[in-house]
């Protein structure tokens, strides 16, 4: 198995920064709660967090779509619950990737039940071309084409997630 660099660590780490600053001036004089989705989103919700200049919290919900390796079946399972209320927070999910936008449409409806203050979606990745539901993202760091990536907490049989660039598996 090879990998090869589809974006440059530096690319990453300034296009968070570029995201950091969009929502820091979006949100000036609050308070926000970064929602992270596990175990995907940890590496990118971390840089967001250091590189945001207003005050956030931060909780985690968890999601599995049924299947390992490089397909999911389209069935969600929501297996870790938020700690806190969200009740009038302003809630910013931050996800790893949108694919077929089946994980993030069943949590953004689970979150919009609960009333928050606002809300909106942060995610690193996009991938259009395999989208089933409806589902936009507020803040997409980069769109990429049709292959399965890793790096920045995405993984391959949970290997992979601590690259930091995000790479294709090429097989040799
Ligand atoms: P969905 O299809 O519901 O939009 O995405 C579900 C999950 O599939 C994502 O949160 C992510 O964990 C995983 N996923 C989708 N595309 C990729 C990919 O290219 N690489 C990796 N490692 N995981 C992916």
């Amino acid at each position: 198995m090879k990998i090869e660099v589809l974006i440059p660590e530096q690319d990453v780490r300034d296009r968070i920064k570029e995201m950091a600053d969009a929502l820091s001036e979006k949100y000036a004089g609050e308070e926000v709660l970064l929602v992270g989705i596990l175990n995907g989103s940890v590496f990118f919700l971390t840089e967001l967090a250091q590189k945001m200049s207003i005050p956030v919290e931060i909780d985690f919900m968890a999601a599995s779509s049924y299947g390992s390796g490089t397909e999911s079946s389209g069935r969600v399972l929501v297996t870790k619950d938020l700690e806190r209320s969200v009740k009038d927070a302003h809630v910013i999910i931050v996800e790893d990737i949108v694919d077929t936008g089946q994980t993030l449409h069943l949590l953004t409806e689970m979150i919009m039940e609960r009333h928050p203050a606002s809300f909106e979606l942060a995610v690193l990745l996009d991938k259009p071309a395999r989208r089933k539901v409806c589902l936009d993202a507020d803040y997409i760091g980069f769109e990429i084409p049709d292959a399965f990536v890793v790096g920045w907490g995405l993984d391959y049989d949970q290997k992979y997630r601590d690259l930091p660039y995000i790479g294709v598996i090429t097989e040799e």
